[in-house]
């Protein structure tokens, strides 16, 4: 090394920040699909192939990206969400970054077919390892299709980490159910290898969601809990009862504004509130959404954004923790331990 202190080039930096988004195929899946519920979208198509490593494939019917703006939307740091750092105090998009797009055509060979409903023709634009190859018009349908190939073909040390295409697989459905279960509004449909693994109507609710997802057992074992924490933040969603504790943490989903969040504090604060009831080495199942005003929150911690930060004074934990034992209290819990007198 010598002491030259060089600008990185746009290509090394996308290779670099595609570290941090391309996780997987999962989080792939997870970017395409926050996209298009930021496109409003009403119907999303997921299809995959091989774990996701070989093919994904996203298709919404959202708003569409404008011909002149498509090449756009694939450069680094280049987002319709956000304008200036204020807007963090309104933001209620998944996305906000504006590196999704980019980082993933760093490292996949990707395509597009967007269309807007106020333009005749749509937009056909394929780029390889970041390169643009192609960008025409194209008749389209309203919405847009993203299609990702060969995720990490040229970081082969990188493709090389990546599980079995089972173990690739069960990541991006588990991500699609916790996107879909909580956006009810939106019609899924995810075909895995040529099977369809889920869909929903875009009608249900989270109950009936939850026992499509998880089997009739959860059906009348389920509590609804709609409370304030505080002011300007409410928690809403379903408690499963006692005899659904699971020998996994899977059935648990919980989100900030619908943003799927993985929070430590969070998740403990509703355990601790279940302890009582649960026996050793099982966990309870629910699916809970706080709303909050996005001014009391920080979603950029990370380029995944899976963290979130509450403001300090906001006790979010203690008031988790006392409005989910107060709603499991009204139901006959059975405790699992005895309580000695
Ligand atoms: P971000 O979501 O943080 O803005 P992305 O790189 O994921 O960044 O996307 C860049 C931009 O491309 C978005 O801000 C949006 O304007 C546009 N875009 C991406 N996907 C879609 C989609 N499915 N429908 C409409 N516009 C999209
Ligand atoms: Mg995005």
């Amino acid at each position: 090394m010598n002491h030259i202190i060089r600008e990185l080039d746009e290509k090394t930096i996308n290779l670099i920040a595609a570290g941090e988004v391309v996780e997987s195929p999962a989080s792939v899946v997870k970017e395409l699909i926050e996209n298009s519920i930021d496109a409003n979208a009403k119907s999303i198509v997921i299809e995959i192939k091989n774990g996701g490593k070989d093919y994904i494939r996203i298709t919404d019917d959202g708003f569409g990206i404008p011909q002149s703006q498509v090449e756009k939307a694939f450069m680094r740091h280049t987002t319709s969400k956000l304008s200036t750092f204020s807007d963090f105090n309104t933001l209620r998009t998944n996305g906000f970054r504006g590196e999704a797009l980019a980082s993933i055509a760093s490292v996949s060979n990707i395509s597009i077919t967007t269309k807007v409903a106020s333009s005749i023709n749509g937009t056909y634009l394929q780029i390889s390892a970041g390169q643009v190859i192609e960008n025409y018009s194209i008749g389209a349908k309203d919405g847009t299709t993203i299609i990702v190939e060969d995720l990490l073909f040229n970081t082969p040390a990188r493709r090389n980490f990546l599980k079995s295409n089972q173990a690739e697989s069960a990541k991006i459905t588990d991500t699609i159910i916790k996107l879909g279960i909580i956006h009810q509004n939106i019609k899924f449909k995810y075909i895995n290898n040529s099977k369809v693994l889920f869909s929903s109507y875009g009608n249900g609710s989270l109950e009936t969601l939850f026992y499509m997802i998880y089997g009739n057992d959860f059906k009348n074992n389920l509590i609804s809990v709609n409370e304030n924490l505080a002011s300007n933040i409410s928690l809403e969603g379903i408690l499963g009862t006692n005899s659904l504790m699971l020998p996994s943490r899977k059935s648990q989903h919980i989100y900030v504004n619908k943003r799927i969040v993985k929070s430590k504090m969070l998740s403990n604060a509703i355990e601790k509130a279940y302890k009582e009831y649960i026996p050793s080495g099982r966990y309870p199942a629910f699916a809970l959404n706080i709303n909050a005003d996005p001014s009391l929150i920080d979603v950029n911690i990370h380029p995944n954004k899976l963290e979130i930060k509450f403001n300090e004074n906001l006790n979010i934990y203690d008031k988790l923790f006392y409005i989910v034992k107060n709603e499991l209290k009204k139901i006959t819990m059975i405790p699992s331990v005895k309580p000695v007198n």
